[in-house]
């Protein structure tokens, strides 16, 4: 995690955490996904539907409080690892997904490694309970081995029984997430400094150009800024989120689809907000060199 931010204690505002979905194939990551999605669509919205950009926020309930959460919408460790290679630590809290009638598998081990190595605490989220054959005690019990201690057995990780299909207990699993925030992490920004963040994905669109998802992580991004995201740069000319809204101003952990880059970032690029077009083309062409130049001596090796 990011954790606490640049400036004084009082120019810190409480941001919502950043999730990953992690777990063995098949057990439900994208089904899971899903389903939050739809649960938390605006009212109003024709069908429910909601575009896919990489990454959605929803909003949950704790103790009678309305909670955002950040969900990254890209199943799996890969996206997760990607980012962490590149330094860009996109993600407070892991959630495992364990399918209860199948029970710890070698990517849940993977998963719970990376989530791990990272620092990020864990919810587990076992899934599929509506299954013949399902044994939620047993992925607890399995679980124990990997320092994933139950709540109920005296640990510290929650686990929460679910049905991504049938939409059981989603909610359940939303206040495990804010709890387990709470309690293990300080997640405060600072949104009055220019925003920094990561790039989650991006690509170029026939009618729009280069559009990059980007998850804003300090400061706020505004339209009209000018940035950086790793060798492409440009004037944030609109955002729109994941219901094809406009946005204005995106605080911490918000993510948004930005339109006005003159080239397509990488997924994992780190940006930042620079004071004018210049200097954003400068920081840019110097990196585009770069990358030139490396690549240039890897063909003469
Ligand atoms: P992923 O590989 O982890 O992303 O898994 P998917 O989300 O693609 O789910 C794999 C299969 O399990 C799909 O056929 C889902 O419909 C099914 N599935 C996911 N969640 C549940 C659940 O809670 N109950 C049942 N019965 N099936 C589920």
């Amino acid at each position: 995690t990011y954790g606490e931010d640049a400036g004084d204690e009082d120019d810190l505002v409480v941001r919502p955490p950043v999730v990953t979905v992690m777990g063995h194939v098949d057990h439900g990551k994208t089904r899971l996904l899903d389903t939050i999605r739809k649960s938390n669509v605006h009212e109003g919205e024709a069908g429910g539907i909601t575009q896919h950009i990489g990454a959605y926020q929803v909003t949950a309930q704790l103790e009678g409080n309305d909670r955002l959460i950040t969900f990254i919408d890209t199943p799996g460790h890969e996206a997760f690892t990607a980012m962490r290679a590149r330094g860009a630590n996109s993600t407070d809290i892991a959630v495992i997904v364990v399918a209860a009638d199948d029970g710890v598998m070698p990517q849940t081990v993977e998963a719970i490694n990376h989530a791990q190595a990272a620092g990020a605490p864990i919810v587990v989220a076992v899934n599929k309970i509506d299954k013949e054959g399902a044994n939620p005690q047993k992925i607890r019990q399995q679980l124990t081995e990997y320092n994933l201690v139950a709540e109920e057995y005296g640990g510290d990780t929650m686990f929460v029984d679910i049905s991504a299909r049938q939409n059981i207990n989603i909610d359940g699993l939303l206040e495990a997430i804010l709890l387990t925030a709470d309690a293990a992490l300080d997640l405060r920004a600072n949104p009055a400094m220019e925003a920094q963040g990561v790039a989650i994905e991006a690509h170029l669109d026939r009618g729009r150009g280069p559009v990059a998802t980007v998850l804003v992580q300090r400061g706020t991004l505004r339209v009209g800024d000018s940035i950086v995201a790793g060798d492409a740069y440009g004037r944030v000319r609109r955002m729109v989120d994941e219901h094809n809204e406009d946005v204005i101003e995106a605080y911490p952990s918000r993510p948004v689809q930005v339109i006005g880059l003159t080239s397509v970032p990488g997924a994992g690029d780190t940006f930042l907000v620079v004071d004018e077009d210049r200097v954003a083309r400068q920081i840019a062409e110097r990196r585009q060199a770069r990358t030139r130049n490396a690549l240039n001596a890897s063909r003469r090796k």
